[in-house]
């Protein structure tokens, strides 16, 4: 597909009847101009930043809305036209981090569970110090450098966490239902506070807020429409040349993502190490791109393995990419899903 999301509207007309039907149950979405006058004084500037005047005096904006979920983001031709780029890594303040770092000594700078610890091939759990659920602990890998991976650690730190899950499970007694959240921060743009690298596992007896609107998201909508809201979600995607299949996962570049680059697999897997290798292939594509800091998390809808994995700009920016929109109105997105889907899949 050669359009962007500025041309949504476009896109969106090449598609068949029924298709198209499909997109407009899932979203509604406008096109708007943004216009402005630059002064003469900025003229240089406005030229040397953003290529020509008449691109920033009037600017293409997309504001797209999941009508189930209330996902919104807003797109602005200025910022999505940008190629996806590729940076450099950190690999200096990384080995500087490494003499002090707690996580590099796990079994002795780290609490153990009350059930012990969960050994990996290269990983082992730790439980988390300040913790936010009863049951919340780390998957600490062995190797530092969070942006060092490889398919057989992906693997293993996430069959170390459904071990974990299970020595929970044992502990609390079976019939205690309990929901199985992975979650990575990784660098400090994530909201990572340490960076070896580690995965966190909270194992909660209350369904998250954001999880179980989306359990009654599915639920009405099978109600309503007698077919499953992530199979017509994929559907969607699909027709707009955002979705593919990798092994038994679904992959969706995200159209109405929380914030940069957002990727979404949905999987019947049954346990999320099934799903390494596309996890994996994900990963090194984002690494590829240049991505330093991101969130990834893992958690179960229905029958469904959900993984939720978002770029968080990068290391050397002070700002944070989330502000009062975000956290109140819609997420403002500089990362164009269209260009995404072209490198991604
Ligand atoms: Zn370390």
């Amino acid at each position: 597909m050669k359009h962007g999301i500025t041309e949504l509207d476009k896109i969106v007309d090449t598609l068949s009847g029924e298709a198209r039907e499909l997109f407009n149950r899932f979203y509604s979405f406008e096109i708007y101009t943004g216009s402005q006058k630059i002064t003469a004084e900025m003229e240089d500037w406005v030229k040397k930043r953003f290529g020509s005047v008449e691109r920033v005096e009037k600017q293409r904006i997309v504001s797209i809305k999941n009508k189930f979920t209330g996902e919104h983001s807003l797109f602005n031709g200025l910022r999505t036209d940008r190629p996806v780029e590729s940076k450099s890594t950190i690999e200096q303040e990384e080995r500087k981090e490494k003499e002090k770092c707690l996580f590099c000594n796990p079994e002795k700078q780290t609490p153990a569970d009350v059930f012990g610890r969960v050994r990996g091939k290269y990983c082992i759990t730790g439980s988390n110090i300040a913790k936010y659920d009863s049951f919340h602990s780390l998957i600490i890998f062995n190797e530092h450098n969070p942006l060092e991976i490889k398919r057989e650690w992906i693997e293993d730190y996430l069959r170390t966490g459904e071990r974990w899950f299970e020595e929970v499970r044992k502990c609390e007694g079976e019939k205690k239902l309990l929901q199985k959240f992975f979650l990575w921060n990784c660098l400090w743009r994530s909201g990572a506070s340490i960076i070896h690298g580690h995965i966190q596992l909270t194992a909660s007896r209350m369904r998250y807020g954001k999880l179980e609107v989306l359990d009654k998201v599915a639920a009405d909508y099978k109600r309503e429409f007698n077919t499953g809201y992530i199979e017509d979600l994929y559907k969607v995607h699909h027709s707009l040349g955002l979705a593919s299949e990798h092994k038994a996962e679904r992959v969706l570049v995200y159209l109405t993502p929380v914030k940069e680059k957002e990727i979404i697999v949905v999987s019947k897997a049954r346990r999320s190490d099934e799903m390494a290798d596309t996890i994996y292939g994900l990963l090194k594509k984002y690494l590829d791109m240049g991505v330093q800091s991101f969130n990834l998390a893992i958690f179960q809808l229905g029958d469904y393995h959900i993984v939720r994995l978002v770029d968080r700009g990068s290391l050397a920016d002070r700002n944070s990419d989330i502000g009062a929109m975000e956290l109140y109105a819609a997420s403002v997105i500089s990362s164009d899903p269209f260009k995404l889907a072209q490198v991604s899949f």
